[in-house]
């Protein structure tokens, strides 16, 4: 079943689209944690990165890539930011169309609450 990624993929919702190339669309999160807070998704939809094929490997190093050069426009490359790709209920995803968080803009303190 087709996400609302797919969808802002496709230009058929709207949203901030801040980079997009033949296989990586970059957008705001609309609800964002931070300053900046951009997602990053695959054109293609795949689910969650359990869902990678080994084929994959030069789609997920371009979307790191882009995360660097976004992280540098936004002028958070040498501040510093965090990348984030949540899989499944304990990652806590909510859109099962992988994406890659880019947040910054603030210190963002602890990665995970020690419980
Ligand atoms: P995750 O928990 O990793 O699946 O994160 C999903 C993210 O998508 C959340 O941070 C949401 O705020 C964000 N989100 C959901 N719908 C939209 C939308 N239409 N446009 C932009 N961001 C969205």
């Amino acid at each position: 079943m087709s996400t609302i990624f797919s969808k802002i993929v496709a230009g058929e919702r709207s949203a901030d689209v801040v980079y997009q190339d033949d296989r990586v669309t970059a957008f705001r999160d609309i609800h964002p944690a931070a300053p900046t807070h951009i997602l990053i998704v695959p054109n293609r939809e795949i689910p969650t990165v359990n869902d990678l094929a080994d084929g994959d490997e030069a789609l997920a190093g371009h979307m790191l890539l882009v995360a660097r050069d976004l992280a540098k426009s936004e002028g958070i490359a040498e501040s510093g930011y965090r990348l984030i790709i949540n899989c499944n209920r304990d990652g806590n995803q909510e859109v099962f169309h992988l994406h890659l968080h880019l947040i910054g803009g603030r210190p963002l303190g602890g990665m995970v609450k020690r419980v």
